[in-house]
């Protein structure tokens, strides 16, 4: 199967040059974790990378996360799924029984429905507060002047288990000062976890402190949807 022949050596290229840019930061090795972003792409490819031993993945869509994983699951019970993406509070549920990570939360109301989930007694995946670093009027996250008082209200008014922040920069700009500025936020809150850096921009990322990158592309090839 040539399509898995090409994605393995993409996908293990991409863990060399993490790796690296890792060393180059001169963190420790493993300091930096890859969560393989499968979206878009079917069940198939998602089992080179497992039985190449990648166990981290990302979905930014509920429903295709859950047509895609659970037999995936089944089969690699081990596997960590992130959700990436926008959560709607109609998909909460779903997204609370499938993620062990969700790695959106962006606003007071989902905060709210969250906590009233957990409460319920089942699962309680950790959360990312996702940040809209670029202050960009269209892109999901909490604005930066908000994010101290969200990141706090999470925490303390709803009790969720916040465990690092992530961010998306502007596209068109220099990354740096925005992964910066999300570590500094990180450092201020004592958040262990800093999800950036994506295919364009992950060795930046380690560099500036990144624990998880979000890789889509640079393994996968090219999306043809969103
Ligand atoms: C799609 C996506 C990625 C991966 O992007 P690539 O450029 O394909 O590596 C990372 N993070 C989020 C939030 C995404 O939606």
């Amino acid at each position: 199967m040539p399509d898995a022949a090409d994605l393995l050596s993409r996908y293990h290229g991409v863990v060399s040059r993490v790796e690296q840019a890792v060393a180059d930061a001169g963190r420790p090795p493993g300091a930096v974790r890859l969560v393989a972003i499968g979206k878009t792409h079917g069940a198939e490819r998602m089992v080179p990378l497992l039985q190449a031993g990648q166990r981290l993945f990302g979905e930014n869509r509920v429903q295709e996360a859950e047509a895609k994983w659970p037999a995936l699951k089944a089969i690699c019970p081990d596997v960590q799924l992130h959700l990436i993406g926008p959560l709607q509070t109609n998909k909460l549920r779903q997204a609370v029984a499938l993620f062990d990570v969700i790695e959106t939360l962006d606003r007071p109301r989902l905060a709210e429905a969250l906590a009233a989930e957990y409460a319920r007694g089942g699962r309680r995946p950790s959360c990312l507060v996702e940040v809209n670093i670029g202050g960009e009027p269209q892109k999901a996250g909490v604005p930066p002047d908000q994010a101290d008082g969200f990141i706090e209200e999470c925490r303390n008014r709803w009790g969720l288990p916040v465990i690092g922040l992530m961010c998306i920069p502007p596209e068109d700009r220099d990354p740096v000062p925005y992964f910066r500025s999300l570590a500094e936020m990180a450092a201020r809150h004592g958040l262990p976890e800093l999800s950036m850096g994506m295919s364009g921009d992950f060795p930046a990322a380690v560099a500036a402190g990144a624990t998880m990158v979000r890789v889509g592309t640079a393994i996968f090839g090219t999306r043809f949807t969103s």
